[in-house]
């Protein structure tokens, strides 16, 4: 499964049009596929999978996030292994091409699950990690959205209506996963919100947050408002329902919603694989980009 984010997506034509995010995600499904299909584990795959939706532009993580403050690029990404709850994140991250590889990277080689700002960037330096320019990240969509809510003098979330109160648009990207051999992985990578001020981090790095995978319960990617999906450690509370009330995937995350909404009035969706392959998606926004392959079904693609 991977998703785009979650919102009110009517005016999503700003970023491109239906046919276009139908063909990102439908594209990358088939290529998840391929690599589950020839034996890759789930970490890898959801890996590879957040790589090329950070790479394309219509996405708020990697190439096209959304600016910070000082009109920079700021991402954070996190990566979770079910099999033996290894999980590596990054925070408060710029230049690096791929969030997502260096969370990974972290799960990897460091004896720690969390690096953030200049220490994260020292240890992409070590380990020869892919550096890109500002202008490969910035792109013209975000300048004007940036100028309209400093202008504004709001910090707002992706895509976010900034004249009227509106239904957000969150556009971070994620993967869950189910590999041949039964393991589950999660990833979660991000540009953050617009505008975000003094080293602001949401949810997506945060491992029971925004991301969470165990082998025993389910894979989750998470979506929204962070500080809402913080508060709650929403990722966790859908793998606990599933733990503790032995339900499917789509159950924990209908009922991993309706606590997000009870408790916070929070905003924003979430992608679930459980350990038996099963698909569920929930989202309290009117609208989600995602798709998934059930049990080496079809693909399906939607945007609401
Ligand atoms: N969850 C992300 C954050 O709060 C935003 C998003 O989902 O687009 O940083």
């Amino acid at each position: 499964m991977i998703h785009g984010g979650a919102g009110a997506l009517q005016h999503i034509q700003a970023e491109g049009s239906e046919e276009d995010f139908a063909q990102s995600i439908n594209g990358i499904l088939a290529q998840g596929r391929l690599k589950l299909q020839q034996g890759s584990s789930a970490l890898e795959v959801v890996e590879y999978c957040v790589c090329l939706l950070e790479d394309d532009p219509l996405y708020n993580a990697g190439r096209g996030s959304v600016l910070n403050e000082y009109g920079e690029v700021e991402m954070d990404a996190a990566i979770m292994n079910g099999s033996d709850l290894a999980a590596g994140s990054v925070a408060g991250i710029k230049n690096i091409k791929n969030p997502i590889a260096l969370a990974r990277l972290v799960l990897k080689k460091s004896e720690h699950v969390m690096l953030i700002g200049h220490g994260a960037m020292e240890f992409a330096e070590l380990w020869g990690v892919e550096c890109l320019p500002d202008d490969y990240f910035v792109i013209a969509s975000r300048i004007k959205q940036f100028q309209e809510a400093e202008k504004a003098g709001k910090m707002v979330l992706d895509h976010e209506d900034i004249e009227q109160e509106p239904q957000r648009k969150f556009g971070t990207v994620g993967a869950t996963a189910f590999d041949l051999e039964g393991n589950l992985a999660a990833a979660t990578s991000t540009g953050g919100i617009v505008n975000k001020r003094w080293g602001r981090v949401g949810d997506s790095p945060i491992i029971g947050a925004g991301v969470f995978a165990d082998n025993e319960t389910c894979a989750v990617s998470a979506t929204g408002y962070g500080e809402q999906f913080m508060r709650t450690v929403l990722a966790k509370t859908i793998s606990d329902y599933i733990h503790f009330q032995a339900v499917s995937a789509p159950e924990a995350a209908q009922a991993g919603i309706e606590y997000l909404v009870s408790k916070v009035k929070g905003l924003g969706g979430v992608i679930v694989i459980d350990a038996q392959g099963r698909c569920g998606v929930g989202h309290s926004t009117s609208g989600m980009i995602y798709g998934w392959i059930e049990q080496g079904g079809e693909s399906h693609f939607q945007l609401t």
